[in-house]
Protein backbone atom coordinates (compact mmCIF):
# COMPACT_ATOMS: atom_id res chain seq x y z
CA UNK A 1 0.00 0.00 0.00
CA UNK A 2 1.32 3.67 -0.80
CA UNK A 3 2.78 5.47 1.99
CA UNK A 4 -0.41 8.06 0.88
CA UNK A 5 -3.13 6.29 0.57
CA UNK A 6 -1.72 4.56 4.31
CA UNK A 7 -1.88 8.61 5.76
CA UNK A 8 -5.51 9.02 4.46
CA UNK A 9 -6.74 5.27 5.67
CA UNK A 10 -5.29 6.70 9.21
CA UNK A 11 -6.68 10.02 9.12
CA UNK A 12 -10.17 8.88 7.47
CA UNK A 13 -10.02 6.04 10.34
CA UNK A 14 -8.77 8.24 13.61
CA UNK A 15 -10.89 11.51 12.74
CA UNK A 16 -13.69 10.96 9.71
CA UNK A 17 -14.99 7.62 11.72
CA UNK A 18 -16.10 8.76 14.64
CA UNK A 19 -16.98 12.13 13.55
CA UNK A 20 -19.45 10.77 10.63
CA UNK A 21 -20.46 8.08 13.65
CA UNK A 22 -21.75 10.78 16.24
CA UNK A 23 -23.55 12.89 13.09
CA UNK A 24 -25.76 9.69 12.03
CA UNK A 25 -26.60 9.54 16.30
CA UNK A 26 -27.64 13.08 16.44
CA UNK A 27 -29.75 12.77 12.91
CA UNK A 28 -31.30 9.55 14.21
CA UNK A 29 -32.13 11.32 17.58
CA UNK A 30 -34.90 13.21 15.78
CA UNK A 31 -37.01 10.05 16.56
CA UNK A 32 -36.64 10.29 19.84
CA UNK A 33 -38.86 13.44 19.46
CA UNK A 34 -42.61 12.56 20.86
CA UNK A 35 -43.84 14.01 17.68
CA UNK A 36 -41.49 12.70 15.45
CA UNK A 37 -42.77 10.65 12.49
CA UNK A 38 -40.53 7.70 12.56
CA UNK A 39 -39.80 5.17 9.39
CA UNK A 40 -42.29 1.84 9.20
CA UNK A 41 -41.22 -1.94 8.82
CA UNK A 42 -41.23 -1.26 5.27
CA UNK A 43 -38.83 1.92 4.87
CA UNK A 44 -35.17 0.93 3.70
CA UNK A 45 -32.60 1.16 5.58
CA UNK A 46 -30.03 4.22 4.95
CA UNK A 47 -26.56 2.73 3.24
CA UNK A 48 -23.53 4.72 5.33
CA UNK A 49 -21.43 5.52 2.32
CA UNK A 50 -18.61 7.57 3.97
CA UNK A 51 -18.75 4.85 7.03
CA UNK A 52 -18.84 2.06 4.57
CA UNK A 53 -16.06 3.77 2.19
CA UNK A 54 -13.67 3.92 5.48
CA UNK A 55 -14.48 0.30 6.65
CA UNK A 56 -13.85 -1.60 3.32
CA UNK A 57 -10.51 0.98 2.78
CA UNK A 58 -9.42 -0.78 6.30
CA UNK A 59 -10.62 -4.15 5.22
CA UNK A 60 -9.55 -4.44 1.97
CA UNK A 61 -5.65 -3.25 0.50
CA UNK A 62 -6.59 -3.51 -3.15
CA UNK A 63 -9.11 -0.39 -2.58
CA UNK A 64 -7.78 2.72 -3.49
CA UNK A 65 -9.28 6.23 -3.59
CA UNK A 66 -7.93 8.21 -6.46
CA UNK A 67 -9.79 11.50 -5.57
CA UNK A 68 -8.51 14.31 -3.58
CA UNK A 69 -11.01 15.10 -1.14
CA UNK A 70 -12.36 18.80 -1.19
CA UNK A 71 -11.97 19.43 2.92
CA UNK A 72 -13.45 23.12 3.14
CA UNK A 73 -16.41 21.62 1.70
CA UNK A 74 -16.45 18.59 3.95
CA UNK A 75 -16.40 21.04 6.34
CA UNK A 76 -19.16 22.69 5.17
CA UNK A 77 -21.32 19.93 4.49
CA UNK A 78 -20.74 18.28 8.52
CA UNK A 79 -21.55 21.79 9.73
CA UNK A 80 -24.79 21.78 7.33
CA UNK A 81 -25.76 18.41 8.32
CA UNK A 82 -25.37 19.38 12.17
CA UNK A 83 -26.78 22.31 11.83
CA UNK A 84 -29.80 20.64 10.30
CA UNK A 85 -30.58 18.88 13.59
CA UNK A 86 -28.93 22.00 15.98
CA UNK A 87 -31.50 24.22 14.72
CA UNK A 88 -34.70 22.04 15.42
CA UNK A 89 -35.05 24.08 18.74
CA UNK A 90 -35.54 27.52 17.03
CA UNK A 91 -38.70 26.43 15.75
CA UNK A 92 -41.64 28.31 16.98
CA UNK A 93 -43.21 27.37 20.42
CA UNK A 94 -46.36 27.56 18.11
CA UNK A 95 -46.06 26.96 14.82
CA UNK A 96 -48.39 28.55 12.24
CA UNK A 97 -49.67 25.40 10.25
CA UNK A 98 -51.42 26.87 7.26
CA UNK A 99 -50.21 29.50 4.73
CA UNK A 100 -51.68 31.12 1.88
CA UNK A 101 -50.09 31.15 -2.40
CA UNK A 102 -48.26 34.93 -1.49
CA UNK A 103 -46.15 33.40 1.23
CA UNK A 104 -45.81 30.63 -1.25
CA UNK A 105 -44.84 32.75 -3.86
CA UNK A 106 -42.34 34.13 -1.56
CA UNK A 107 -40.92 30.89 -0.34
CA UNK A 108 -40.23 30.51 -4.02
CA UNK A 109 -38.66 33.35 -4.67
CA UNK A 110 -36.23 33.22 -1.54
CA UNK A 111 -35.07 29.62 -2.66
CA UNK A 112 -34.06 30.76 -5.97
CA UNK A 113 -32.30 33.00 -4.53
CA UNK A 114 -30.43 30.84 -2.51
CA UNK A 115 -29.55 28.43 -5.91
CA UNK A 116 -32.15 26.00 -5.48
CA UNK A 117 -33.41 25.39 -9.06
CA UNK A 118 -36.71 23.30 -8.73
CA UNK A 119 -38.96 23.31 -5.47
CA UNK A 120 -41.94 21.31 -5.31
CA UNK A 121 -44.27 20.32 -2.62
CA UNK A 122 -45.71 16.81 -1.14
CA UNK A 123 -46.35 14.46 1.54
CA UNK A 124 -43.76 12.64 3.11
CA UNK A 125 -44.92 8.90 2.92
CA UNK A 126 -43.56 7.09 6.39
CA UNK A 127 -42.26 4.25 3.96
CA UNK A 128 -39.48 6.50 2.96
CA UNK A 129 -38.29 7.49 5.97
CA UNK A 130 -34.99 5.41 6.25
CA UNK A 131 -34.92 2.68 9.18
CA UNK A 132 -34.33 4.51 12.78
CA UNK A 133 -34.34 7.78 11.47
CA UNK A 134 -37.52 10.48 12.35
CA UNK A 135 -38.73 14.03 10.75
CA UNK A 136 -40.90 16.32 12.48
CA UNK A 137 -43.37 17.06 10.21
CA UNK A 138 -44.47 14.82 6.95
CA UNK A 139 -45.26 18.38 4.75
CA UNK A 140 -42.21 18.62 2.55
CA UNK A 141 -40.71 20.68 0.43
CA UNK A 142 -38.71 18.93 -2.05
CA UNK A 143 -35.70 20.94 -3.67
CA UNK A 144 -33.50 20.20 -6.46
CA UNK A 145 -30.62 22.22 -7.63
CA UNK A 146 -28.38 21.44 -10.92
CA UNK A 147 -24.70 20.10 -11.58
CA UNK A 148 -22.93 21.83 -14.71
CA UNK A 149 -23.05 19.59 -17.51
CA UNK A 150 -19.69 20.61 -18.28
CA UNK A 151 -17.97 18.71 -15.18
CA UNK A 152 -20.78 15.85 -15.82
CA UNK A 153 -19.32 15.04 -19.05
CA UNK A 154 -15.98 14.80 -17.61
CA UNK A 155 -16.80 11.85 -15.35
CA UNK A 156 -15.16 10.08 -13.71
CA UNK A 157 -12.56 12.76 -12.74
CA UNK A 158 -11.66 14.79 -9.71
CA UNK A 159 -13.45 17.89 -11.57
CA UNK A 160 -16.49 16.28 -11.60
CA UNK A 161 -15.76 14.62 -7.76
CA UNK A 162 -15.10 18.42 -6.65
CA UNK A 163 -18.67 20.02 -8.68
CA UNK A 164 -20.69 17.18 -6.70
CA UNK A 165 -19.80 18.29 -3.28
CA UNK A 166 -19.71 21.93 -4.10
CA UNK A 167 -23.05 21.03 -5.45
CA UNK A 168 -24.14 18.69 -2.00
CA UNK A 169 -22.58 21.85 0.24
CA UNK A 170 -25.02 24.43 -1.85
CA UNK A 171 -28.09 23.08 -1.65
CA UNK A 172 -27.55 21.96 2.43
CA UNK A 173 -27.21 25.66 2.84
CA UNK A 174 -29.60 26.53 0.96
CA UNK A 175 -31.70 23.99 2.86
CA UNK A 176 -30.85 25.21 6.28
CA UNK A 177 -32.06 28.69 5.11
CA UNK A 178 -34.99 27.88 4.28
CA UNK A 179 -35.79 26.79 7.25
CA UNK A 180 -34.66 29.64 8.67
CA UNK A 181 -36.98 31.81 6.48
CA UNK A 182 -39.66 29.87 7.39
CA UNK A 183 -39.53 29.98 11.49
CA UNK A 184 -38.83 33.87 11.35
CA UNK A 185 -42.10 33.60 9.50
CA UNK A 186 -43.59 31.52 12.14
CA UNK A 187 -43.71 28.22 11.03
CA UNK A 188 -42.07 25.08 12.40
CA UNK A 189 -39.01 23.63 9.74
CA UNK A 190 -36.75 20.51 9.48
CA UNK A 191 -33.99 21.10 7.35
CA UNK A 192 -33.44 17.53 5.39
CA UNK A 193 -29.76 17.56 4.15
CA UNK A 194 -28.89 16.53 0.07
CA UNK A 195 -25.91 13.98 1.43
CA UNK A 196 -27.10 11.83 3.62
CA UNK A 197 -31.13 12.78 4.13
CA UNK A 198 -33.64 11.04 6.37
CA UNK A 199 -35.87 9.81 3.84
CA UNK A 200 -34.91 8.17 0.43
CA UNK A 201 -35.07 11.90 -2.23
CA UNK A 202 -35.57 10.09 -6.02
CA UNK A 203 -39.35 8.70 -5.35
CA UNK A 204 -40.29 11.21 -2.71
CA UNK A 205 -39.14 14.08 -5.67
CA UNK A 206 -40.96 11.74 -8.08
CA UNK A 207 -44.41 11.90 -5.72
CA UNK A 208 -44.05 15.84 -6.06
CA UNK A 209 -43.73 15.95 -9.60
CA UNK A 210 -40.27 17.17 -10.24
CA UNK A 211 -39.43 14.19 -12.43
CA UNK A 212 -39.22 10.40 -12.88
CA UNK A 213 -36.98 7.57 -11.15
CA UNK A 214 -34.91 6.00 -14.11
CA UNK A 215 -33.54 3.21 -14.88
CA UNK A 216 -30.16 4.22 -13.59
CA UNK A 217 -32.39 4.80 -10.22
CA UNK A 218 -31.73 8.59 -9.75
CA UNK A 219 -34.29 11.24 -10.53
CA UNK A 220 -34.89 12.63 -14.32
CA UNK A 221 -36.13 16.19 -14.51
CA UNK A 222 -37.35 17.47 -17.99
CA UNK A 223 -34.68 20.42 -17.23
CA UNK A 224 -31.32 18.58 -16.45
CA UNK A 225 -32.10 15.29 -16.67
CA UNK A 226 -30.36 13.16 -13.66
CA UNK A 227 -27.85 16.24 -13.24
CA UNK A 228 -29.31 17.33 -10.28
CA UNK A 229 -29.02 16.79 -6.53
CA UNK A 230 -32.28 16.70 -4.13
CA UNK A 231 -32.88 17.90 -0.83
CA UNK A 232 -36.17 18.87 1.47
CA UNK A 233 -37.48 20.77 4.34
CA UNK A 234 -40.17 19.28 6.68
CA UNK A 235 -42.57 22.43 7.49
CA UNK A 236 -45.44 22.80 9.98
CA UNK A 237 -47.82 23.87 7.12
CA UNK A 238 -50.17 21.39 6.16
CA UNK A 239 -51.74 23.20 3.22
CA UNK A 240 -48.82 23.03 0.92
CA UNK A 241 -49.80 23.57 -2.72
CA UNK A 242 -49.21 19.21 -3.37
CA UNK A 243 -48.29 17.98 -6.84
CA UNK A 244 -51.68 15.86 -7.34
CA UNK A 245 -50.12 14.35 -10.57
CA UNK A 246 -46.92 13.36 -12.40
CA UNK A 247 -46.38 14.17 -15.86
CA UNK A 248 -43.24 12.40 -16.36
CA UNK A 249 -44.71 8.43 -16.33
CA UNK A 250 -43.70 7.77 -20.10
CA UNK A 251 -39.83 8.86 -19.21
CA UNK A 252 -40.08 5.07 -17.80
CA UNK A 253 -41.26 3.82 -20.88
CA UNK A 254 -37.72 5.50 -22.28
CA UNK A 255 -35.82 3.54 -20.27
CA UNK A 256 -36.97 -0.11 -21.56
CA UNK A 257 -35.83 0.90 -24.89
CA UNK A 258 -32.70 2.89 -23.60
CA UNK A 259 -30.31 1.35 -21.53
CA UNK A 260 -27.35 3.54 -21.95
CA UNK A 261 -26.57 3.64 -18.23
CA UNK A 262 -26.64 0.06 -18.18
CA UNK A 263 -24.19 -0.51 -21.05
CA UNK A 264 -21.66 2.00 -20.50
CA UNK A 265 -21.57 1.52 -16.32
CA UNK A 266 -17.97 0.39 -15.83
CA UNK A 267 -18.67 -2.12 -13.47
CA UNK A 268 -21.91 -3.53 -14.64
CA UNK A 269 -23.48 -2.79 -11.74
CA UNK A 270 -27.17 -1.50 -13.00
CA UNK A 271 -29.21 -4.46 -13.75
CA UNK A 272 -31.44 -5.38 -16.58
CA UNK A 273 -33.94 -6.64 -14.89
CA UNK A 274 -35.64 -4.59 -11.63
CA UNK A 275 -36.18 -6.67 -8.46
CA UNK A 276 -39.36 -5.88 -6.58
CA UNK A 277 -39.19 -6.32 -2.78
CA UNK A 278 -42.07 -7.31 -0.81
CA UNK A 279 -41.99 -3.66 0.46
CA UNK A 280 -42.38 -1.85 -2.55
CA UNK A 281 -38.81 -0.73 -2.91
CA UNK A 282 -37.32 -1.79 -6.86
CA UNK A 283 -33.58 -2.77 -6.92
CA UNK A 284 -32.10 -1.62 -10.12
CA UNK A 285 -28.32 -1.55 -8.66
CA UNK A 286 -26.20 -4.32 -7.75
CA UNK A 287 -24.78 -1.94 -4.87
CA UNK A 288 -21.71 -3.19 -3.39
CA UNK A 289 -20.54 -3.65 -7.32
CA UNK A 290 -21.35 -0.17 -7.86
CA UNK A 291 -19.88 0.86 -4.57
CA UNK A 292 -16.75 -0.41 -4.91
CA UNK A 293 -16.44 1.41 -8.29
CA UNK A 294 -17.33 4.70 -7.18
CA UNK A 295 -15.44 4.83 -4.19
CA UNK A 296 -12.41 3.85 -6.11
CA UNK A 297 -13.11 6.96 -9.06
CA UNK A 298 -14.38 10.18 -8.03
CA UNK A 299 -17.56 8.80 -7.10
CA UNK A 300 -18.19 7.85 -10.68
CA UNK A 301 -21.27 9.70 -12.24
CA UNK A 302 -21.17 7.92 -15.16
CA UNK A 303 -24.90 6.64 -15.55
CA UNK A 304 -26.00 10.45 -15.13
CA UNK A 305 -23.71 11.63 -18.15
CA UNK A 306 -24.87 8.64 -20.04
CA UNK A 307 -28.18 9.55 -19.79
CA UNK A 308 -30.00 11.27 -22.74
CA UNK A 309 -32.19 13.31 -20.76
CA UNK A 310 -28.95 15.15 -18.89
CA UNK A 311 -28.21 16.76 -22.63
CA UNK A 312 -31.28 19.73 -21.39
CA UNK A 313 -34.73 20.73 -22.34
CA UNK A 314 -34.67 19.97 -26.04
CA UNK A 315 -33.53 16.52 -25.35
CA UNK A 316 -36.48 15.96 -22.89
CA UNK A 317 -39.18 16.87 -25.43
CA UNK A 318 -37.39 15.36 -28.63
CA UNK A 319 -37.30 11.60 -26.20
CA UNK A 320 -41.35 12.52 -25.41
CA UNK A 321 -41.83 12.53 -29.00
CA UNK A 322 -39.82 9.40 -29.85
CA UNK A 323 -42.07 7.67 -26.98
CA UNK A 324 -45.53 9.16 -28.16
CA UNK A 325 -44.87 7.92 -31.53
CA UNK A 326 -44.03 4.78 -30.10
CA UNK A 327 -47.12 4.49 -28.22
CA UNK A 328 -49.05 5.50 -31.28
CA UNK A 329 -47.67 3.25 -33.72
S1 LIG B 1 -22.49 5.42 -10.23
FE1 LIG B 1 -21.13 4.41 -11.74
S2 LIG B 1 -20.88 2.35 -10.91
FE2 LIG B 1 -22.66 3.20 -9.89
S3 LIG B 1 -24.42 2.59 -11.14
FE3 LIG B 1 -23.78 4.62 -11.88
S4 LIG B 1 -22.38 4.16 -13.57
FE4 LIG B 1 -22.57 2.29 -12.37
S1 LIG C 1 -29.62 6.14 -19.65
FE1 LIG C 1 -31.50 5.47 -20.63
S2 LIG C 1 -32.17 3.71 -19.43
FE2 LIG C 1 -30.68 4.81 -18.21
S3 LIG C 1 -31.91 6.19 -16.92
FE3 LIG C 1 -31.30 7.34 -18.75
S4 LIG C 1 -33.01 7.07 -20.18
FE4 LIG C 1 -33.24 5.51 -18.58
Amino acid sequence: MRLKHRVMNGILFQIGYPRVRRIIAKQKSVSDIPTALTSTSNSPTRFEIPLEAIKLMKEREDIEMKQTFPMRRMMSIMKNINLTIDSIPDNPVSPFNGTNGDFIDSLKEFAYSQGVDIIHFTKLPRDLIFREFGVLYDNAIVLAMEMSQEKIDQAPSQATFKMVFDTYDGLGIAGNRIAAFLREHGYAAQADHPLGGTALYPPLAQRAGIGYVGKNGLLITPKFGSRIRLAAVYTSIQNLPDSKENNHTWIGEYCKVCGLCIKQCPPQAILEETVMHDTGIKTDIIQQDCFEYFIQNYGCSVCIKACPFSKGIDAYERLKGVVEERLSS
